[in-house]
């Protein structure tokens, strides 16, 4: 039988502020193990939170920016279960009040603009983090550490509008470049700053009533939330093509291994007596709070994208590269300010981006050595012709490796074009000296053998001359001497 897949997603995103969501213990990454605790993150008697602003002011940020509503007053729950990481034996959550209603998340898939519905938005607080360090010969033994408890976080929560693993990859590719642009996270899949879990069913195509569903956990890349859904599928569609039926339960995706594993069945399904946060008053933001926020928004990624195709006329390709990154799209536009538009993206994506990856620098190292203005200048002396492409490839590599802007660089003499007819004609005709056939054939009628030699004047010039006028003289000479 034909299914069709119905997948929901639940994000988790890790907010990038300087204190945690509850206390004033630095929210860092990498700190020494329990060296950023205290009282209330360690969940003490007596021990009273009190909420952090600037993470709101980065859930409203996201919010707004995704169209949701924002409420007014929303509230603080406490979701209680036991687990070792967890010293209070609760996390701080929101539950049937959430800070952010509905929006959707637009994202771009093979060169189609689609949008994804979210059902909400909430903030809470992470836990800790346990370890079974294996190395200490005794797996009985775990430990600890909860500089990541009280962390804040935000969590996102889709409509089950997913019907392929890619379009899951497409949103949370989509969503990493949103909340790295908005800055309010870094996203790292890797590091847990943005994690996602995954609700699958499937059903016979064409049925309205939905499957039942299990719930994927631990996918810890993009790549892995593609291929452990796909795996979930399939096995829940060998499940049912034999006559099984689908168990409503937790799966874990071994990524390293592509395997799925059931962590617990519904039997284990934890009830978390959700009730409102005594210690903490309600969460009120107000109107003018809301339209500080809404006014301190940044253009938005698929906005920029798409004026970069309109405004600039860009390929929708080049849009998309250079709006992966709000760094990288500024950078291109600067260098567009001193140079045609294509001629930027060329430039950037291709020379630049390039020698960054060969070089393995971030795009801040790169703009330390080669601004944009420098790019731009260097740019703009190609398409005035006042320099080859091969020199100033090589001007570039100069400029990256030693940190010298393009103006001090071409002024080397080895980046001098080589222009004048007096210079070049020598070159020019001792090609036409040495090159009887392409020249015969030229002369009979073949007029793209002329590139064939103007490559063999450029080689003699060492790169230094400019192919539109030895193409010029070529044919001055090629002409007037037939
Ligand atoms: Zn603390």
């Amino acid at each position: 039988m034909a299914y069709e897949a119905v997948i929901g997603l639940e994000c988790h995103i890790q907010l990038r502020t300087r204190t945690k969501m509850f206390c004033e213990c630095p929210a860092e990454f990498g700190a020494a193990a329990n060296s950023n605790v205290c009282p209330v993150c360690l969940g003490l008697p007596g021990a009273l939170p009190v909420t952090n602003k600037a993470a709101i002011d980065y859930a409203l940020r996201l919010g707004l920016a995704l169209q949701c509503e924002i409420r007014g007053e929303s509230v603080f729950a406490r979701k209680n279960y036991f687990y070792p990481d967890m010293p209070k034996n609760y996390q701080i959550t929101q539950y049937d009040r959430p800070l952010c209603d509905g929006g959707a998340l637009p994202v771009r898939i093979e060169g189609v603009d689609r949008s994804f519905t979210l059902t909400r938005i909430h903030v809470e607080e992470d836990t800790g983090k346990s370890f079974h360090p294996e190395k200490l010969g005794d797996r009985r033994i775990s430990r600890v550490d909860f500089n990541r408890a009280g962390v804040p976080l935000l969590e996102m929560v889709t409509e089950p509008v997913f019907h392929a693993p890619a379009e899951c990859a497409a949103f949370l590719t989509s969503l990493r470049r949103l909340v790295r642009w908005l800055d309010i996270s870094d996203a790292d899949m890797e590091k847990g700053h943005l994690r996602c879990d995954a609700n699958v069913s499937i059903r016979p195509v064409g049925a309205t009533k939905l499957g039942t569903k299990t719930e994927l956990k631990n996918l810890n890349s993009i790549k892995g939330v593609e291929r452990g859904i796909a795996a979930e599928i399939q096995r829940q569609t060998a499940l049912l093509d034999s006559g099984g039926r689908v168990e409503q339960a937790t799966l874990l995706y071994d990524a390293d291994h592509d395997k799925l594993a059931v962590m617990r069945s519904k039997e284990h399904a934890h009830d978390y007596r959700y009730f409102p946060e005594p210690d903490l008053p309600l969460l009120r933001v107000s109107e003018t709070w809301v339209s500080e926020a809404r006014a301190g928004l940044p253009e938005l990624p698929w906005e920029l994208e798409s004026r970069f195709v309109s405004g600039f006329g860009l390929p929708p390709y080049d849009a998309a590269v250079l709006s992966q990154d709000c760094g990288l799209a500024d950078y291109f536009e600067k260098v567009a300010g001193l140079a045609s538009a294509k001629a930027a993206s060329n430039w950037v994506m291709g020379e630049a981006l390039g020698r960054m990856n060969a070089r393995g620098w971030t795009l801040q190292e790169w703009e330390r050595r080669v601004t944009a203005v420098s790019l731009g200048e260097l740019v703009r002396r190609v398409e005035n012709k006042e320099l080859t492409g091969p020199l100033a490839k090589q001007a570039l590599d100069a400029m990256a490796d030693e940190g010298v802007d393009a103006v001090t660089v071409l002024e080397r003499p080895e980046y001098q074009v080589r222009g004048g007819a007096d210079e070049l004609l020598p070159l020019v005709r001792a090609v036409i000296e040495e090159h009887p056939g392409p020249v015969a054939q030229y002369r009979g009628g073949k007029a793209a053998t002329i590139g064939f030699l103007v490559g063999q004047v450029m080689k003699k010039s060492g790169g230094q001359a400019v192919p539109q006028v030895v193409k010029e003289l070529l044919e001055k000479e090629l002409v007037g001497k037939s």
